[in-house]
């Protein structure tokens, strides 16, 4: 590749050791880049559980290097099925079967977060060009023709080639960068839980990613870690003012959103043990990712609700684009650019359609929720298919 704007011993700086973060460091090695990743964490890894995976995560570990790995750790589910909580009936399902595997080249998958951050974490520790730092908070950046020195919250100066901006919702990196404040508060709570399979009910032992949709609420469960366990993640829409990560609240506090929602669904959650808040944000997309040699990647570029559970799948096509792109221009400022050009309009189109996505097919009611099941019922698996090529066929690439 050429590489121009890489002189001496520089290294991509990267702020963030999540998902993205490593997946970028990941993608730059394998076109021969260096980097540094600066983590503000104590130690590298994932909190949650699950986590669903479209055919697109799966185009993007093989260009990662970990392919085989990836598929390793995965449960492959055979369908995404709705179902309405207050009817208690199927309104559809996609199948995720052979079809849909030689149409998308990948199969649909869910893993524990743990398991796929570790996966990605292996291979970065493995990679002589990559290195790793925790309790590494980057505040800003300053920078000039020669470099970036990204500012750490010790006072630490850390030089390099360029700043990749992996630091999720609340990142410093985007302050500097776009500086539009805080993120958008949605209103939703969402707590997550896991059951061991042997206490999910058994006529809801179902080998698919199943969401019970009702007014202002939801459920979704799937099984997870070779169904040892069921991830379940539900949500309500409870006007929370304030952002909340990872609180511990006991289940009297989850099951007051779910009240009026049938007898099946309210007994999953009956069955969920030590379950935790996390109050969702997302923003407004925006085009301003750059800046000279800075930019932004993953949730810190384009940060959206989970309803179309995306966000990790495009931080990592994020990931593999900006490597492809910065390998096939001779500038840094010019590859950062491409990148950016190559994936607003892709990763815009599903912070929207997330947002969409509550409001019509999670969370509506009467004859809202009525016409949805109207209009999803009616649908053929070729029109569910032909809905998703342009999300599960793509790789951030094209
Ligand atoms: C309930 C829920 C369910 C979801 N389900 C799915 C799903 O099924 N499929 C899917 O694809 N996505 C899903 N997502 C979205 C997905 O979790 C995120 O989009 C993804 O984790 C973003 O990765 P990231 O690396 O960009 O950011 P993060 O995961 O937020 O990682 C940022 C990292 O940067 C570190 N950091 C923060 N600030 C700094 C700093 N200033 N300096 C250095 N380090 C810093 C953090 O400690 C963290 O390690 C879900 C999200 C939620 C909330």
């Amino acid at each position: 590749m050429t590489r121009r704007w890489l002189v001496a011993q520089d290294k991509v700086l990267i702020a963030g050791g999540g998902i993205g973060g490593l997946a970028t460091a990941l993608a730059l090695a394998q076109k021969n880049v260096p980097s540094l990743v600066l983590e503000k964490a104590a130690r590298l890894g994932e909190i949650g559980a699950g986590i669903q995976l479209g055919p697109n995560a799966f185009h993007c570990f093989d260009r990662l290097g970990v392919g085989k790995t990836a598929r390793e750790m995965a449960v492959y589910i055979d369908q995404l099925r709705l179902m309405d909580s207050m009817a208690d009936g199927e309104i559809c399902h996609i199948d995720l079967g052979e079809t849909f595997r030689q149409r998308y080249g990948n199969p649909y998958a869910v893993v524990h977060r743990g398991d796929l951050h570790g996966v990605l974490l292996k291979a970065c520790e493995a990679h002589p060009l990559v290195e790793l730092r925790v309790h590494s908070e980057v505040t800003g950046y300053d920078q000039d023709e020669s470099g970036v020195t990204a500012k750490l919250g010790n006072g630490e100066p850390v030089k390099g080639a360029a700043l990749i901006g992996a630091d999720g919702l609340w990142s410093n990196v985007r302050r500097q960068v776009v500086g539009d404040g805080k993120p958008r508060v949605s209103g939703h709570t969402t707590y997550r839980s896991v059951i061991p399979t042997d206490v999910m009910p058994e006529d809801l032992r179902w080998n698919a990613a199943t969401l019970w949709a009702g007014p202002k609420c939801h459920i979704v469960h799937y099984p997870l870690s070779d169904w040892k366990v069921f991830n379940l993640v539900v949500t309500y829409h409870n006007d929370a003012p304030e952002p909340v990560a990872g609180k511990p609240v006991p289940v009297e506090e989850v099951h007051r959103g779910f009240t009026h929602v049938c007898e099946r669904a309210q007994t999953i959650i009956r069955h969920g043990r030590h379950w935790h808040m996390w109050v969702l944000c997302d923003r407004e997309p925006v085009d301003h990712w750059i800046d000279g040699r800075v930019a932004l990647l993953g949730d810190a570029a384009h940060p959206m609700l989970q309803y179309m559970a995306q966000g990790a799948c495009m931080a990592m096509e994020d990931a593999v684009c900006l490597a492809d792109s910065l390998a096939k221009t001779d500038t840094l400022e010019a590859g950062l650019r491409t990148y950016r050009d190559r994936r607003v309009l892709r990763t815009a189109r599903v912070q929207l359609m997330s947002r969409a996505m509550g409001d019509h097919v999670y969370h509506p009611a009467g004859p809202h929720a009525a016409l949805r099941n109207a209009m999803m019922g009616a649908k053929s698996q070729a029109d569910w298919y032909a809905a998703l090529d342009w999300l599960y066929g793509g790789n951030g690439l094209d």
